[in-house]
């Protein structure tokens, strides 16, 4: 696939992204080649809506007078924007839920504001310039603290009349065996999502249940390394898991490529060893789906949103 440089609406050839995440705020400019031309990051102020505002307004003030220029900016940050009410919600920066953070953005910016999901912007930037570059169909999956995903078809972020498109860490674990049902409580309100086996804090449940050892995921991750047979278990059970849980997503979208963002996405046997492990449960006699690390770690969230387009604005 070719990736196209030119901005659609946009007046300048800079792409402005903004990551606002619960503890930090990053600003990042890309030029028309992808370059990074400014990178500044400040905490998030806390539990201030008024001031996250200014704090966005204060970067993008200081990217401009930096590099000049001006356009529209694209924000990644947890939630989404109500369709029906032009609300921010699901965020885990509880003070931006039910405010309409775009219009007022747009109002103190001066110019147009694109807010997306940060999963969505993890897809898009690895499916931009990452490791899901070239491939047409993109799932992007985070493992972390919990778990989202979103999905990038010709370039463009699928965003859905609902805003959830790729939402799967809320969807039941598939074919659960008896003894996962019905699975640990959720945030959500049900029992046995996806997020309550495969983000990090459920690993270490699920590490601490089988063993009575308390462990970080990382230590667990260190033990497989020194051949410890109950976090190789652990591991195992993880990757079979999550073999199960993309394996229903390949069922529905079939993509081309499965790209891993998160914490979690540091495990490297999880490219070796899930793939191998999907096959009883897609429904294909061939599988030619990659499962790929992502390239831009981090900065995927950033990078996303500095990618987003006018038509991607919600
Ligand atoms: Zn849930």
């Amino acid at each position: 696939m070719t990736v196209n440089l030119s901005v659609p609406g946009s007046d300048t050839p800079f792409r402005r992204g903004i990551d606002l995440g619960g503890t930090k705020t990053e600003i990042l400019v890309l030029d028309a080649q992808g370059a990074e031309r400014f990178r500044q990051r400040v905490p998030t102020p806390q539990g201030n809506y008024a001031a996250i505002l200014r704090t966005i307004a204060t970067l993008v003030d200081a990217a401009e007078r930096t590099i000049g220029g001006s356009g529209s900016v694209g924000i990644g940050t947890p939630g989404s924007i109500s369709r029906a009410t032009g609300l921010l919600r699901g965020s885990n920066s509880v003070c931006m839920n039910g405010k309409p953070i775009k219009r007022d953005l747009e109002q103190l910016l001066g110019r147009q504001v694109r807010i997306t999901n940060d999963a969505n912007c993890f897809a898009l930037s690895e499916a931009s310039d990452g490791a899901g570059c070239g491939f047409d169909v993109v799932f992007g999956v985070i493992l972390g603290t919990g778990v989202g995903g979103g999905i990038v078809v010709g370039g463009r972020v699928l965003d859905g009349p609902n805003a959830i498109a790729g939402e799967w860490g809320h969807n039941p674990l598939p074919w659960p065996r008896d003894d996962e049902r019905p699975g640990d409580p959720c945030f959500c309100g049900h029992s046995g999502c996806i997020e309550t086996f495969l983000a990090g804090p459920s690993v270490e449940r699920d590490h601490a249940r089988a063993t009575g050892e308390m462990l970080t995921t990382h230590e667990i991750v260190e033990r497989v390394g020194h051949g410890d047979p109950a976090s190789a278990a652990t591991l195992g059970r993880y990757e079979e898991r999550l073999a199960r849980a993309l394996a229903h997503v390949m069922n529905i979208l079939d993509p081309d490529a499965i790209v891993l963002g998160g914490g979690l996405s540091n495990i490297e046997s999880l490219y070796v060893e899930v793939p191998k492990l999907w096959g009883p449960w897609v429904f294909s006699d061939r599988i030619d789906t990659r499962l790929l690390k992502n390239v831009h770690g981090d900065a995927s969230g950033v990078r996303g949103a500095a990618w987003l387009r006018p038509m991607e604005a919600r």
